[in-house]
This record gives structure tokens, C-alpha cells and sequence, in this order.
């Protein structure tokens, strides 16, 4: 398995998909890490809860699969309500979120992801939505047609981005709560990969899943994905428990890297370091390097390498650090050790 195909939800098959719903959290309780964020939403929550209102309007970003949409099923299940899931990219039309709208029972959730893709007209129909809770809907058409307003039940929506940059202010605005979800430590990865081991049933010894964690880039997703190859390994080569001779084995045969680092991260090093002589050079000259939108790298890719001390960002441009240079065998120069 590629790590970059882990990346993206979109990107995911259905049995991923399956997979992942399987041993996703469903209660504040078992969803580990990002203390500071979960401390404060327990209170907004319960505040909500206490008053009989709905939940302030969310933003959750960060990278992909650090858990957006498995917090957001968990604060709808938290309010006692349901949650109606959908995308940016699926919304394409005003009448199209309406719908969506009007069935929401009072205090439910409206789920968008990647809410930075909505079209214009679909985000500006979104904001009185938010706020007043009304919507204008066309009836009849033709000479008859005319507009009229409807009042919807009192929803919370919960946004998740990977590209916070790219939303327009009037949209960030509405949100009350902001969250940003961090990476997370090797200690809490391997927290959460034997919880899943545990869903799943399948025994992982703690040092074999720390050695799966510290290779997983700081992300659940890739974490659980690593865990569901190396159950195969374990059950085909070993005697089906998850041990560290088994996760060696597997990382190794999968090409994994050592540090956890994906095709992109490394191809971005390479390219800082062969291209631009390790810097400091700007980003946009790295993304068209290496084909990729410079916010995706500025919002996806590059807060890890900066965190893990790959990248240092200074105010010409980003720089390859020392650590760079030895994780891809490269000396100060370009030259090859
Ligand atoms: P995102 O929406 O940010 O891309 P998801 O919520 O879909 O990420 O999470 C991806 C996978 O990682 C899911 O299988 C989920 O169960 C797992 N996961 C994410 N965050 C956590 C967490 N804090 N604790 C346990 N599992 C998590």
C-alpha cells in the first residue's frame, strides 16, 4: 500500500472505507489524543446539552486522516442527535443543500467535508443558513416563480478542511468554534493501534505497535491502515499475533519508511535539497517542482517535515535542515555520501 493513497478520503475504496468505520471511535472516551480541543468541546457540548440549544457552528482542520469526520460523528452521538454526512464537491447547487436543510431535525448535524471546495453560490445560500437559519427556496417557475422563505429547525454545522487558507472570510466567520487537529505523538498512535487491534481481534504486542506508530507520519489513518496489512503478514507468516519480528518484516517488505515519511514528503526533500541546493527557496518554486498546489504543500504536507525538523521556515524560504540531508544520504553539497 502507497502511503499517499491514504491520504485522501476520496481516495479510499470501499473496503477501506468499511475498514475504517469498523474501528472508528464513536464516544469522546475512546477517541485519543488532541487533548487541549476534546477539553473544550466536553464543555461546549454539555453547555449545549445543559440549555437544550443546538451546538455552536464547527470548523475542524488539519491534514487528512487526523481524525476530522470520526469527531464529528462523535459530537452528534455526544448531542444525542444524528448526523447528515456530505462533501464540498457533492453540493453543486443551491437546491441541492436545501434539501439537505429542511430535513434536519432540531439540533442535528450537518456534516461538510472538504467544505473549502463548496462553490460560490452554494457558500453564500450556506450563510444565512447559518445564521439566521433561513433559507430562500424557489417555487413554481416560469412567470409564476417566486421566492419564499423558509424557516429551518436549528442545526450545528460541523465543517472539516484540509485548506483552511482557502476559505473566504465571511464563511470562517460563521464558525463559533475553530479547531485545528495536530499531528499526533508515537505514544498516542500506539494507544490507538491497540485499541483497534482490540476491535478487530487480533493480538499486537505493545513494542510492535510502537514500531508501527512511529512509522505512521503522525496520522490514525495511516496507522490503522499499516495495522490492517500487518494483521495479513501475521496470520500468513506468523502464528497470527502482531509482534515486532512480524511488523519488521512487513514495514520492510512494504517499503515503509523508517521515519515514517511518504512519497511526497520525500519527494519534496529531494527536490529542496537536488533542486534548490537545500534552499532557502520559496514555495511555489518547490510545488511546481514536484506538480502539487503550494497551499496543499503549505497546508498538508509541509507542517509535519517542519514539526519532525526536515524544513525550517525562514523569511527567504523554506530550507532543508541537517536532518534532511541524512535521511535522504545526501551530503551539504548534493553529493551523494
Ligand atoms: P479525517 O476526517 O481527518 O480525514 P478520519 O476521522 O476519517 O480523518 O480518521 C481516519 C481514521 O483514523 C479512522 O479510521 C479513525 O477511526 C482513525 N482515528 C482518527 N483519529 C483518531 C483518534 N483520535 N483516536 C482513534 N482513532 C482515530
Amino acid at each position: 500500500m502507497s502511503k499517499s493513497n491514504v491520504r485522501q478520503t476520496e481516495n479510499l475504496s470501499q473496503q477501506e472505507r468499511e475498514y475504517e468505520n469498523t474501528i472508528r471511535p464513536q464516544s469522546i472516551e475512546d477517541f485519543a489524543g488532541q487533548p487541549k480541543l476534546i477539553d473544550n468541546l466536553r464543555i461546549f457540548i454539555k453547555a449545549a446539552n445543559l440549555r437544550g440549544e443546538p451546538l455552536d457552528h464547527i470548523l475542524f482542520h488539519g491534514p487528512p486522516g487526523l481524525g476530522k469526520t470520526t469527531l464529528s460523528r462523535i459530537v452528534a452521538n455526544e448531542l444525542g442527535v444524528s448526523i447528515k454526512e456530505t462533501s464540498g464537491p457533492v453540493i453543486e447547487k443551491p437546491g441541492d443543500l436545501a434539501g439537505l436543510l429542511t430535513s434536519l431535525e432540531a439540533r442535528d448535524v450537518l456534516f461538510i467535508d472538504e467544505i473549502h471546495r463548496l462553490s460560490n453560490v452554494v457558500e453564500e445560500y450556506l450563510y444565512a443558513a447559518m445564521e439566521d437559519f433561513k433559507i430562500d427556496i424557489m417555487i413554481d417557475s416560469g412567470p409564476a416563480a417566486r421566492s419564499i422563505q423558509l424557516t429551518l429547525n436549528p442545526f450545528t454545522l460541523v465543517g472539516a478542511t484540509t485548506r483552511s487558507g482557502l476559505l473566504t472570510a465571511p464563511l470562517l466567520s460563521r464558525f463559533g468554534i475553530k479547531s485545528r487537529l495536530e499531528y499526533y505523538s508515537a505514544e498516542v498512535l500506539q494507544r490507538i493501534i491497540l485499541r483497534a487491534s482490540g476491535v478487530l481481534q487480533v493480538k499486537s504486542t505493545s513494542d510492535a505497535a510502537m514500531e508501527i506508530a512511529k512509522r505512521s507520519r503522525g496520522t490514525p489513518r495511516i496507522a490503522n491502515g499499516l495495522l490492517r496489512r500487518m494483521r495479513d503478514f501475521a496470520q500468513v507468516l506468523g502464528n497470527g499475533v502482531i509482534d515486532l519480528a512480524i511488523v519488521e518484516h512487513g514495514l520492510r517488505a512494504l517499503n515503509v519508511d523508517e521515519s515514517g515519511l511518504d512519497d511526497m514528503d520525500n519527494k519534496i526533500l529531494a527536490t529542496l535539497i537536488d533542486k534548490f541546493k537545500g534552499g532557502p527557496t520559496g514555495i511555489n518554486n518547490i510545488a511546481t517542482a514536484v506538480s502539487e498546489e503550494a497551499g496543499t504543500i503549505e497546508e498538508v504536507y509541509e507542517p509535519f517535515l517542519i514539526q519532525e525538523g526536515y524544513i525550517m521556515r525562514t523569511p527567504r524560504g523554506r530550507e532543508a535542515t541537517e536532518k534532511a540531508y541524512l535521511h535522504l544520504g545526501r551530503k551539504k553539497e548534493g553529493l551523494l555520501f
